[in-house]
């Protein structure tokens, strides 16, 4: 054996949802993997400040990577959020026309969900279109239980494990870490999200540049216990997308989220205009907001590829390294197709082993301390403090 015998076959670079499913799913297949994430804890990133929506697809550009990964990982994710217990409230989704285009776009809606093979329906009454399989689920849980699967299944997780440089050796990579540690692997993946380039960065490869699209959010309890039982969504039009209003797990509503493209990746804070600019638009979507003070705000930032999307493949600058980067809007949702792609079409064609995939291993999670949606907002805030 040389000196640079790897200590793990995979080492996979950033603890977000993309990260996580990828060690659940390797750990599931039989692949020796290690997770590195920079942050004290998993999931603090876009993971941990997003709708928490599982889309369907039914409005996804059909033959798209992105869009055959979402419809991949509708066929993995039920048994597994089933069998680690994660939260998931199947709301069903629907979207109101309220002018003559609308109901175009939901007629061209609904071919697309046909195309899909996504199940909607328009409602008699009004027009509306049905989206029954859309659900609301707990981000940070869901994250959290696919990176303790996957190490109950004997994968190994470094929080606080910087990742600063990438060499060649003659066995595969080996990570240095910015304590000073050194990891030899067979092959990366770059799961960093917004540093998914500078990861890119360390082996010489500069294909692709990734900015944060912020989106801010506002959450509001209704009155008298009142609770909303569905995910409104708007009309999408060629102008924008528009703003949707939730229910999370723990009774909130929330709307949001607004798209501001920035360049500092550092800015997790929400702007004093983003107030008004979603709220209008919600009220217009739910009239019970009105008149109702939110009671809290938070804000997440998109791994935007500059021109590009769904960056899967392996590094032109060095094929050991394999990005999955620029997952933009719908990581949440395709999380487990990415990787089930990744260990089944990349993997093999490194001479990785890769097994059928086993029954999920089940955990026992701890309680959370607080709602998942105040969890970022709380870090940074702890941070600056
Ligand atoms: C406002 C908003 C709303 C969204 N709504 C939805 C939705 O409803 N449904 C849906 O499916 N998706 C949604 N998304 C998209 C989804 O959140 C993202 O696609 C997904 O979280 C991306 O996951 P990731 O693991 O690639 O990135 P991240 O969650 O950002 O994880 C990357 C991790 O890498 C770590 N890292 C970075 N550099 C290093 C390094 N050098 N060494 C070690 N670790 C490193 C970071 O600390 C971070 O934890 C939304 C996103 C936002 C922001």
């Amino acid at each position: 054996m040389s000196s640079h015998s790897p200590s793990h076959t995979i080492a996979i670079i950033g603890g977000g949802i993309v990260g996580s499913a990828l060690l659940y799913t390797l750990a599931h297949r039989g692949v020796d993997a290690i997770l590195f994430e920079a942050e004290p804890e998993l999931g603090l990133g876009a993971s941990g400040t997003n709708s928490g929506v599982l889309h369907t697809g039914f409005d996804s550009a059909p033959g798209e990577l992105e869009t055959d990964l979402i419809l991949r990982a509708a066929r993995i994710r039920p048994a597994v959020l089933h069998a680690l217990d994660v939260p998931v409230i199947h709301t069903g989704a629907e979207l109101v026309p309220h002018t003559d285009e609308d109901n175009d776009t939901i007629r061209h809606l609904a071919a697309n969900a046909a195309a899909n093979g996504v199940e909607v329906a328009i409602r008699e009454s009004d027009g509306a279109l049905l989206v029954a399989g859309e659900s609301v689920s707990d981000p940070v849980a869901f994250t959290l239980a696919l990176a303790e699967s996957a190490q109950a299944a004997g994968a190994t997780v470094e929080v606080n494990a910087l990742v600063t440089g990438i060499t060649s050796n003659t066995d595969g990579l080996t990570l240095q870490l910015a304590d000073g540690r050194t990891f030899a692997v067979c092959a990366a993946i770059n799961a960093a999200g917004l540093y998914a380039d500078e990861i890119a960065r360390l082996v010489g490869d500069d294909s692709f540049e990734i900015y944060p699209r912020k989106g801010e959010f506002f959450v509001f309890e209704l009155p008298d216990r009142q609770t909303l039982d569905r995910i409104i969504l708007p009309v999408p039009t060629k102008r924008t997308k528009g703003v949707l209003v939730f229910p999370t797990l723990d009774g909130k509503v929330v709307a949001g989220p607004t798209a501001v493209d920035l360049e500092d990746k550092d800015d997790w804070g929400v702007r004093p205009e983003a107030q008004d600019e979603i709220l209008s638009k919600a009220f217009q979507q739910f009239p019970t907001l009105e008149g109702l003070t939110p009671i809290a705000s938070y804000a997440g930032l998109r791994p935007a590829g500059r021109g590009s999307n769904y960056i899967i493949e392996r590094s032109a600058a060095n094929d050991r390294l394999i990005h999955v980067a620029a997952i933009r809007s719908t990581g949440l949702t395709a999380s487990l197709g990415i990787a089930d792609y990744v260990a089944a079409e990349l993997l093999p064609d490194l001479g990785i082993a890769v097994d059928p995939l086993r029954p999920t291993t089940k955990v026992s999670m701890a309680p959370s301390n607080g709602p998942w949606w105040q969890r970022t907002a709380r870090h940074h805030a702890a941070d600056n403090s």
